[in-house]
């Protein structure tokens, strides 16, 4: 017998019909001997839905008062699922955050977690009883609801699979693993047997957004072992036990992967895009040490994350531009932060562009292997792509584009770097 944490995001959890099929999906991992907890999102758009509200009710919500509305999407799904298992004969009952209860930090709408102790969770799966527990909320120290961030279901189920010292957490989506690049935009994506939670890190913090960024390093840090797979399978489908998505596993479970399966480790794990970012260039700053300092200290103080940089060459003697992106979020505040410390900085123009795209790809395999920086340049340049800037790091080169080439950029790479799934297209 063993613990399981299963997730369901939203496409899988969207009306009481998709709801159902979840809950046989439960039922079957249940009756195959295990205990079972299960971590829901809210419904597909409902939380953007409940987004929308707190906007239109107060531009300038309140961070408390907004949580206290978004966490609503998935407690309606959690009692569902629950209503859904008895209905099938399955003892479940719902966890809410405070009840459970996941202890985070104050951060309304981007809380960490910071313990989970749940005892009575424990017991209640050790008497048969399947645990339904709401994804994204938590409570504060002082007994407010909290959220976790967009997509922080992934994250309240890694932690909670760590918390009752699961054997497996499963996150189940509406794609059955995780792919060479986004499946919907390249149909020659190919299906990964695993990848390393490094790779899936940096991956997911370049836009692949099949799970959550922090939900990955949380189970990196925890040694969770994660499997990723689809909810839209039939009765006869491959039994979840029998590993038949993605791994998230460790470098060197990835050499015995590897071996097993007699396969060369690729250069290139996987190509991600995220058209989030926005582009903000200031003209004729001082060339002079202290001036980056003057930009960029700021907007750090703000909490605004800068993401790419670039000091171009000075155009007069004395002068640059200094180009770099922030998310497209945060651009209307750090373009008035900024224009409020235009004197100290001293930039003549300052430009902003959001119709742009980071495209990246990432690989350990790169740590290995020079060339892959060019393979990407001359890809792009074949196809007229310009590059805007460029970062990388140890296993991952980004490279900022026009928007609209975003698409193009993404199936050039995936072909340049042999990923295309060979005819059958997916
Ligand atoms: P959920 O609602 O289940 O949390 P998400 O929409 O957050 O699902 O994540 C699943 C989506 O992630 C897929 O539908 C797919 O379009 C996207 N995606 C992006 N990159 C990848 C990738 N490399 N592999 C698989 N899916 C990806
Ligand atoms: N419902 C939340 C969101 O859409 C959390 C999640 O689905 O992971 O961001
Ligand atoms: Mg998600």
């Amino acid at each position: 017998m063993a613990r399981i944490v299963m997730k369901f995001g939203g496409t899988s959890m969207a009306g009481t019909e998709r709801i159902r099929r979840v809950a046989n999906i439960v039922r079957r991992q249940q009756a195959a001997g295990h205990e079972v907890a299960v971590v829901v999102s809210a419904m597909a758009g409902e939380t953007d839905r409940l987004v929308n509200f707190c906007r239109e009710a107060n531009p300038l919500y309140d961070p408390a008062e907004y949580d206290v509305v978004v966490a609503s999407g998935e407690q309606v799904t959690s009692g569902l699922l629950a209503l859904t298992l008895q209905s099938l004969g399955c003892k479940a009952r719902s966890w809410l955050g405070w009840q459970m209860p996941i202890q985070t930090i104050e951060a309304h709408a981007k809380a960490r977690i910071d313990c989970i102790d749940a005892p009575e969770v424990v017991a209640s799966m050790q008497r048969g009883e399947i645990a339904v527990i709401p994804g994204f909320q938590g409570i504060s120290e002082d007994g407010r609801i909290t959220t976790l961030g967009r997509g922080g279901s992934d994250t309240s189920a890694v932690a909670v699979a760590a918390a009752l010292k699961a054997d497996r957490c499963d996150i189940y989506t509406d794609v059955d693993g995780v792919y060479t690049t986004d499946p919907r935009i390249v149909a020659k994506a190919r299906k990964q047997k695993a990848v390393t939670y490094e790779e899936m890190l940096e991956l997911a913090s370049v836009g692949a957004k099949v799970l959550q960024t922090r939900s990955v390093g949380l189970a990196m840090k925890e040694g969770v072992r994660v499997q990723v797979l689809s909810s839209f399978i039939d009765d006869d489908a491959t039994p979840a036990d029998e590993l038949p998505g993605t791994l998230i596993v460790s470098d060197e479970e990835m050499e015995e992967i590897l071996k097993d399966s007699d396969m060369e480790r690729q250069h290139v794990t996987g190509i991600a895009h995220d058209k989030n970012e926005a582009k903000i260039i200031l003209t004729r700053v001082p060339d002079k040490p202290g001036a980056v300092a003057h930009i960029f200290q700021p907007l750090a103080q703000a909490s605004i994350n800068v993401d790419m940089i670039i000091q171009n060459v000075g155009r007069d003697k004395g002068e640059t531009d200094v180009t770099f992106t922030v998310p497209q979020a945060d651009l209307p505040r750090a373009q008035a932060l900024l224009e409020d410390k235009r004197s100290d900085i001293g930039f003549n123009r300052i430009i902003t562009d959001d119709h742009i795209a980071k495209i990246s790809v990432v690989g350990v395999g790169m740590k290995s292997h020079a060339g892959v920086a060019s393979t990407m340049f001359k890809a792009l340049a074949d196809r007229g792509i310009n590059i805007q800037a460029i970062t990388t790091s140890e296993i991952k080169v980004s490279v900022l584009i026009d928007e609209d080439e975003t698409e193009l950029a993404v199936r050039v790479l995936h072909t340049a770097y042999g990923l295309d799934a060979e005819d059958e297209a997916a």
